[in-house]
């Protein structure tokens, strides 16, 4: 049986030759097709431009897999597991902490598969991937051997996306709970629990990079989850560390984080809103030799781009007034709506408000293991500029 074909309104093909994205507002026709099923795209012409993954229900309801007159079916989707688990094996080894497969990146749209020590834990963001899950299962075990499968699908996009999340074990149980090494330091992770994955390990590099400079510094780990940053700080050498966070659930883990690397002596964190209490630590005149602002995405959309630029500013503003002489700022964005560029205008702006004069020492961006696809801008989103107060 030939799959369905999906027609592209005139003058939309040439863009998606390069990135995989076809929104409603692409398609000229689409014939009947069960959702998540595979269709074949073709311009207005009616000439082959690709296959993908199709889901009436999102505005962005196709994404392509191929652009080669090949089947999206088993084998392929099995191949492209390989190579990405391969990209990721250095000197015949698998990392034992870190992202196997990222979505567009690694031309399996819609599918993230982490690894944490044992466990594989997997992430269908479309309805095609959660479909095939099984299927995906079974090839990435042929890829890494035969571990346990945690499924952490976001609520969010499965709703958007029309599907039940799975936030489950996937047949095999295994532990719930993991102790991983990043480094010189310890981090608990409880399946089911927390965001993300467990943890964010597009910070993973960064954590140990931005350790480099904690040193006998008072550190403040801002938007913290679970103390990754200030835990590896202090076990670096920092005197102390605060770390502003409001989830409970973070907060609990970055508790146990703190004893299991032996520093809960020296660590404290603040429950609460990080923009209130960064205003109050400015007002108590408390000064931090290394500030680490990493925020949640400010801007979900377009449309939130002006609010999110304030919020920016806003707390880098606080942060950078937090500095003592000589400090360091590694400040994030993660917002994908927020360029490079504008995030450095953004605390250009902050620095001069705050009348704090810095040396740029480094840009930063997500670990290597989760790469930057060059036509697909929006697999670049994480952003960090490691600023010096001169
Ligand atoms: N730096 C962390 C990741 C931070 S993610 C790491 O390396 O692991 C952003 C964190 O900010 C989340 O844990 C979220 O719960 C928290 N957060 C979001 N809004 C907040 C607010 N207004 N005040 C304090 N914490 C907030």
């Amino acid at each position: 049986m030939k799959p369905p074909v999906l027609r592209l309104k005139r003058g939309r093909d040439p863009r998606v030759r390069v990135h995989p994205w076809i929104f409603k507002g692409d398609v000229a026709d689409v014939s009947d097709v069960e959702p998540g099923a595979v269709v074949t795209i073709v311009d207005v012409a009616g000439r082959f431009v690709g296959r993908g993954l199709y889901n009436p229900r999102p505005a962005l309801c196709c994404r392509v897999v191929t652009w080669r007159d090949e089947a999206v079916g088993d084998a392929l989707l099995r191949r492209r597991i390989a190579v990405a688990v391969a990209r990721r094996t250095e000197h015949g080894a698998l990392p034992t902490l870190g992202r196997l497969v990222w979505s567009e990146a690694d031309g399996l749209p819609g599918l993230v598969v982490d690894r944490y020590g044992p466990v594989a834990v997997v992430q269908c963001l479309t309805l095609g991937m959660a479909l095939r899950r099984r299927d995906l299962v079974s090839a990435l075990r042929e890829a890494i051997g035969d571990v346990p499968v945690f499924s952490a699908d976001e609520p969010g996009q499965a709703t958007l996306e029309g599907f039940d999340p799975a936030r489950t074990w996937l047949d095999e149980h295994g532990p719930d709970h993991v102790i991983v090494e990043e480094g010189a330091v310890k981090i608990g992770v409880t399946f089911g629990q927390g965001h993300k994955t467990g943890l964010y390990l597009d910070q993973r590099e960064n954590r140990l990079r931005v350790a480099a400079h904690a040193a006998g510094c008072d550190v403040l780990d801002a938007f913290s989850y679970t103390a990754g940053f200030a835990c590896h700080a202090l076990v670096a050498g920092a005197r102390r560390a605060v770390c502003l966070e409001s989830s409970p659930e973070a907060i609990s883990g970055a508790h146990e984080n703190f004893k299991l690397n032996d520093v809960a002596d020296r660590a404290r964190i603040v429950a609460g809103n990080a923009f209130d209490e960064l205003r109050r630590l400015d007002r108590s005149g408390e000064r931090f030799g290394l500030v680490v602002l990493d925020p949640p995405p400010f801007a979900r959309g377009r449309d939130a781009l002006d609010a999110a630029a304030r919020g920016y500013k806003e707390v880098n503003l606080r942060a950078m007034r937090l500095l003592a002489p000589g400090g360091v700022l590694a400040t994030f964005s993660c917002s994908h709506h927020v360029s490079a560029e504008m995030f450095e205008a953004i605390c250009r702006e902050a620095a001069g408000d705050a009348g704090v004069s810095l040396r740029v020492l480094d840009r930063l961006t997500q670990s290597a293991d989760h790469p930057e696809a060059l036509t697909i801008p929006e697999t670049r989103y994480l952003k960090g500029v490691l600023l010096h107060a001169v």
